[in-house]
């Protein structure tokens, strides 16, 4: 059984972690929820919620810290593999400059 570090809640347990931002070079970007990419029609037809392989959260949830799946805001790569070092962050307490993913997106 293992806590995450940003929420404290048991991961294996809880359905998703707090809504938090993920800071690169000092611009807060949204966290991605967790979405599914394997999901079958009868899935789909069904709405059956799916949950995080990794951490647990379930669909549309919050990945915990540390969880493989995690996509990077900026990159859209899997977070801990990509180079953009971004940090776990529950708000932004410096400069509040958040972007948000929908123009991030559409530029
Ligand atoms: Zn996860
Ligand atoms: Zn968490
Ligand atoms: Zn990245």
């Amino acid at each position: 059984m293992a806590k995450c570090s940003l929420c404290g809640r048991e991961k294996s347990l809880s359905q998703s972690c707090l809504k938090h931002f993920i800071r690169i070079d000092g611009v807060f970007y949204e966290a991605l929820p967790y979405k599914p990419r394997n999901k079958t029609l009868y899935e789909i037809h069904n709405n059956v919620k799916k949950r995080c392989p990794h951490c647990g959260v379930i669909e549309g949830g919050y990945h915990h810290v540390g969880c493989i799946f995690e996509v990077c805001p900026k990159c859209l790569r899997f977070w801990l593999s990509c180079n953009c070092f971004g940090i776990k962050t529950l708000k932004s307490n410096e400069e509040p400059k958040v972007v948000f993913l929908e123009n991030f997106r559409n530029k």
